[in-house]
Order: structure tokens, then C-alpha cells, then sequence
């Protein structure tokens, strides 16, 4: 039987439906008798969503630019 400290080490391949046969059964199982655990990969999934759905920033050449300066700055 999976304890919580495995499920939440595992939850990311859960997720990301890279468990197989009876690892995932362990996992499922582990899921259906606990409410934290449940729970938590809940949680994982949404922030998971949530950081996937969000545009990824670009900077502008300027920017960029300056940062590199402030960074050679600080390596002098
Ligand atoms: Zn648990």
C-alpha cells in the first residue's frame, strides 16, 4: 500500500498519465480510500492547468538588453 509521502512524490506522473499497469492501480487505489490524498492531486492538476494556460512572457530586445547590462555590472 502507497503511503501519502508516495502519492505526493508520484502525483506529477499521475497527472501527466505516465504511470502503467500496477503502479497506477496502487495509485488509484491509495486515491480512492484518501481524501488528502485526493485532494492534493486535485490541487496539483488545477495549478498544473493554470501555469500550462497562461502565455508564456516574451521580453523585448531593450529589455533584454538591459538586463545583460545590470548583469555585466554586477560580474565587474
Ligand atoms: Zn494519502
Amino acid at each position: 500500500m502507497l503511503k501519502c509521502r508516495d502519492v505526493a512524490h508520484q502525483a506529477s506522473d499521475y497527472i501527466d498519465n505516465n504511470m502503467r499497469g500496477w503502479e497506477l492501480f496502487r495509485f488509484r487505489l491509495h486515491l480512492f480510500i484518501c481524501f488528502y490524498c485526493r485532494r492534493f492531486v486535485r490541487h496539483v492538476r488545477i495549478t498544473r492547468d493554470f501555469v500550462r494556460s497562461r502565455p508564456v512572457p516574451k521580453a523585448s530586445s531593450a529589455e533584454i538588453e538591459t538586463v545583460m547590462k545590470v548583469v555585466q555590472q554586477t560580474r565587474d
